[in-house]
């Protein structure tokens, strides 16, 4: 078997805009589908199972799309590189994969592929060999660039998997822990994204809801997240349709690749503060405690909306974006516990699990790069406005099911009902002393984190600024403390 071409598949878990396999099948050689199964991911225990379910259900669609097209995906298992290179040796063969930005080791272990002479493509927006200035330009042509069709038929080969999505399953004892409506696959995302783009409208009525986001928002990040669909494919499809205030929504596709950008020039992002300033000052900003941050882990907080939404985080694997921003905020600046510990928790539970999204978000909003605002949640004004009904509280907070709306919306630290107060938890801080404290705690690290960003030009290039914080920057305006 000569002239073979293997396509190593790993975040980009699709047939279409797939660029690897499109310059494969290109070659004229025989392409051979492949996905590793790594030790290192498997024992990494980072992620829940209901994700790892996700992936599962993925592959198997992806196997079934490479089988439409005539021939098989191969599953394969051990260190991809070590294993490929084998392969590649035995069979004479090719190796193509679309570069990933997905932490320290997914970009180091690319670059040793390189340099053992695998093909990396760039198959999304971002920029790997040093930033130029006009990142928006460069991001908007490549989302507006054509993508090519694929052929209706490959040609097959021989090459036999050595193990299977169920066999991995059973191996490494992975069962469901979530009752999460998320299933993977291309074949699932294109339906969501027709779902969706059928009722845009309600999206931005929804956005800030908690209940309303479980289903009016795309719910298209845990795709993303393994490429089950690109953003670029998403990006055409809403260009096709007429709908007022889409462009709210092709904005944060746009996010989704700036915030992968953050990670690809800070690879260390994931442990480190972003600002110096900050990681210099840990034991001013953070003081410790299991207690408290088991609390806030098991929604045991005493304050409903932050208790639910960390009971919804454990019991579906999804928040919208508020409430997640809100449960960083309370955990960083009320309990005053590490971020890193909350980032970790709340990446291992989430089905949409993106290590570049989900490390730059709870930096900026944990206060830990300088240049953005420090937006502090307050917990029961966002619980007024966002679940005036108290129906997202009561469908995760049991103990709440019959309590009085008076009660669910009054300010925890002086709640009136006896009956309720003796059920419910509470309130293990009071929001009100922690938010001034921790005013008081970012009032002076702000300014120094802001000189340092303005007179370190490596630093600036680090956290990859754009938008409000890179002109926020540029004119010399300070950050300021706003409660939200
Ligand atoms: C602390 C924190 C952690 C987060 N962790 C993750 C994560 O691990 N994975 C993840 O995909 N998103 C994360 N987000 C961003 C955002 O909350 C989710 O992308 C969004 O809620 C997913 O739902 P959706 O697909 O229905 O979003 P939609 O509103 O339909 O948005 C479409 C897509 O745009 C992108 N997007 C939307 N909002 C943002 C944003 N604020 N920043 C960057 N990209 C955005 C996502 O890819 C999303 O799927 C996090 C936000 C915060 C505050």
């Amino acid at each position: 078997m000569n002239n073979l071409i293997f396509v190593w598949h790993r975040r980009d878990l699709r047939v279409r805009d797939n660029r690897a396999l499109a310059e494969a099948i290109n070659t004229g050689r025989t392409v051979v589908p492949i996905f590793v199964f790594d030790p290192h991911f498997w024992e990494s225990n980072s992620y829940c199972p209901d994700r790892l379910i996700f992936l599962l259900e993925s592959l198997q669609d992806l196997a079934e799309h490479y089988r439409k097209l005539g021939t098989e995906l191969v599953f394969w298992e051990g260190k991809a590189v070590r294993e490929l290179t084998k392969l590649s040796k035995e069979y004479g063969a090719l190796v193509y994969f679309n570069r990933d930005t997905n932490g320290e080791y997914g970009m180091n272990r690319d670059d040793v592929a390189e340099n053992l002479g695998f093909v990396g493509w760039d198959n999304d927006a971002i920029q790997r060999d040093g930033r130029t200035k006009d990142w928006s330009d460069q991001a908007r042509a490549f989302f507006e660039m054509e993508i090519p069709e694929l052929p209706n038929t490959i040609s097959g080969h021989q090459i036999r998997s050595i193990t299977t999505p169920e066999a991995v399953k059973t191996k490494y004892q992975v069962t469901s822990e979530k009752d999460s409506p998320e299933q993977g696959g291309s074949t699932q995302a294109h339906q969501r994204l027709e779902e969706f783009l059928a009722e845009i409208q309600s999206y931005t009525k929804s956005i800030s809801k908690p209940l309303a986001a479980e289903t009016g928002t795309s719910r298209l990040s845990a795709h993303f997240s393994l490429g089950t669909i690109s953003v670029r494919e998403v990006y055409q499809a809403t260009q096709t349709i007429e709908a007022k205030q889409k462009s709210f929504f092709t904005t944060r596709l746009f996010w989704n690749q700036h915030f992968t950008q953050k990670l690809q020039d800070n690879p260390t992002l994931d442990r480190i503060a972003a600002n110096p300033v900050f990681e210099q000052n840990y034991d001013l900003i953070y003081q410790p405690d299991q207690e408290k941050f088991q609390a806030w882990c098991q929604g045991k907080t005493g304050y409903p909306l932050v208790d639910a939404s960390m009971r919804a985080l454990v019991s579906i694997g999804f928040l919208n974006f508020r409430m997640r921003a809100m449960c960083a905020s309370f955990l960083t600046y009320i309990l005053k516990q590490p971020w890193q510990w909350g980032a970790d928790f709340m990446f291992y539970h989430l089905i949409d699990a993106d290590r570049a999204i989900n490390y730059s978000q709870w930096q900026m909003q944990s206060g830990m790069v300088g240049v953005h605002p420090n937006r502090i949640y307050n917990p029961t004004t966002n619980l007024q406005k966002h679940d005036p009904q108290g129906e997202y509280v009561c469908k995760y907070v049991s103990e709440l099911h019959d309590a009085s709306l008076e009660f669910i919306m009054s300010d925890p630290e002086s709640r009136q009902d006896t009956l309720f107060r003796d059920t419910y938890i509470k309130p293990i801080v009071s929001y009100v002393s922690e938010m001034r404290s921790a005013r008081e705690i970012y009032k002076d690290l702000n300014t120094k984190a802001f000189h340092r960003v303005q007179t370190d030009p490596e630093l600036r290039a680090h956290l990859s600024l754009s938008g409000a914080a890179g002109r926020r920057t540029r004119k010399k305006q300070l950050p300021d403390t706003k409660e939200v």
